[in-house]
């Protein structure tokens, strides 16, 4: 087992690191540098984002032009130090739903749709969303619950339904959407790609949330009667599951990267208050307390890495990953909160203000339980696997 990273990696690390210390982390507490809605304002935002592109730090989870390609251990080293900061990733182009959608559309994609639908968004003319989740009685936790329809008609599928809760609707271009096709309980949906000026689709509402949000919110939509031509399908008819299972894999493991990037945060900015805060004639440092509070903390965050970095290295070698991203995806997403409380209550009212970003973490953290599966939805997955296979749930893997 080598744990260690390449000479390459660690520069294009430590470059990641210097750019975010430079050039992110003042615009945090810059008031004119967040939108309305807690995120890096555009105009901040797009000279960042030429800045990242000409330092070659630009959208690091597809290949280079060349073929090279850091693979998902590699980005799990740079998007958790993009993280450092709240408004890293969306500066290098490695934010959600973006990174997973271009993943998928690289993946999938045949070479026309590639060139029409990822390209755009690789190059960061356009965003983009992925639509899936239906408001009760339609598909959430159980996509087989899906009900909006693509019905076929001619060489074109027209669409009926409605979604929620699509980040990035209001700011998207293009659109991955996940309809029903047939009642096959396996074959019945398909995914479908589509662009935000095709008529017969419409915002009904952005959905207010208890967190920051990404750029375009997160949205209910409608669709009545959207035609989608059938060379804009993601793969064949019916093979729409298999489309979500590519995407959410990776996708699932880059929100854990993110996330033990702003939990490393939480513990840096609760270190520096503990070691110049005094109480009671001592540091809040030398207290053991807080030192335990620390020590955990600092464990939960690499046991996290160790599963990103375990889930990571399957996937590259071509493998699902499908425990492994699990069991990640649950452990990651307590560690962010648990780790935004934490800092939150060693800075004390310090930690409630807005002084700190610590609050926009926490309030941002509250979603890492839900999305992309809720953590009693990965647990079952597990008690799956457990149920199959017994005590070779944990088997080795031989080289
Ligand atoms: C901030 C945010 C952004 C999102 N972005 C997107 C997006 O871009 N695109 C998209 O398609 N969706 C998106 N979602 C939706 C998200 O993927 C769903 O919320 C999630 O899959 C759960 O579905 P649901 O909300 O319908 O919960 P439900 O299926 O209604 O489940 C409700 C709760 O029931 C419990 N539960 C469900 N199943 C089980 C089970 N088998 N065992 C035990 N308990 C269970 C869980 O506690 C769960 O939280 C987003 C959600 C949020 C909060």
């Amino acid at each position: 087992m080598d744990f260690s990273i390449s000479p390459a990696l660690e520069d294009l690390r430590t470059r990641i690191a210097a750019f975010v210390e430079t050039h992110i982390l003042p615009l945090e507490s810059d008031p004119t540098a967040y939108d309305g809605h807690g995120n890096i304002a555009g105009a901040k935002l797009e000279p960042l984002r030429e800045k990242a592109r000409a330092e070659g730090l630009w959208c690091l989870q597809l290949p280079r032009p060349d073929g090279d390609f850091i693979g998902l251990a590699g980005m799990a080293v740079c998007y958790e130090e993009m993280n450092r900061s709240i408004f890293g990733p969306v500066v290098f182009n490695s934010a959600a739903p973006d990174d997973g959608n271009m993943m998928v559309l690289h993946r999938l994609g045949t070479p026309d749709q590639r060139e029409k639908w990822l390209r755009p968004i690789a190059e960061g003319k356009v965003r983009s969303a992925f639509a899936m989740t239906e408001p009760s009685p339609g598909g959430g936790s159980d996509p087989s619950m899906i009900q909006t329809r693509a019905t076929k008609q001619g060489d074109r599928y027209v669409l009926h339904g409605r979604k929620w809760f699509i980040t990035g609707a209001e700011a998207a271009s293009h659109f991955i959407v996940v309809a029903r096709t047939s009642d096959d309980p396996r074959h019945g949906l398909s995914a479908l790609m589509f662009h935000k000026d095709q008529p017969g689709w419409r915002i009904v509402r952005r959905i207010p949330i208890m967190g920051p949000e990404e750029h375009g919110g997160h949205c209910e939509i409608e669709f009545d009667g959207l035609e989608i031509p059938a060379e804009d399908m993601l793969l064949e008819e019916g093979r729409g599951m298999k489309v979500t299972q590519v995407r959410l894999g990776p996708a699932r493991l880059t929100h854990c990267m993110r996330w033990l990037g702003l939990s490393k945060r939480c513990v840096e900015i609760a270190t520096e208050y503990a070691e110049r805060r005094e109480g009671f004639g001592i540091r809040l440092a030398d207290r053991e307390s807080i030192q335990m509070m620390l020590g955990d903390l600092c464990m939960g965050i690499e046991i996290g890495r160790l599963l990103v970095m375990k889930a990571a290295w399957e996937l590259d070698r071509g493998g699902f990953a499908r425990k492994e991203v699990s069991m990640a995806k649950v452990h990651v997403a307590n560690l962010l909160h648990k780790a935004a409380d934490t800092a939150i209550q060693i800075n004390g009212a310090r930690g409630y203000s807005g002084d700190t970003v610590l609050e926009w973490i926490y309030r941002y953290a509250r979603q890492a339980r839900l999305v992309d599966g809720a953590d009693e939805v990965h647990k079952m997955v597990l008690n799956r696997h457990l149920a199959e296979e017994r005590r070779d749930f944990w088997r080795w893997t031989v080289s």
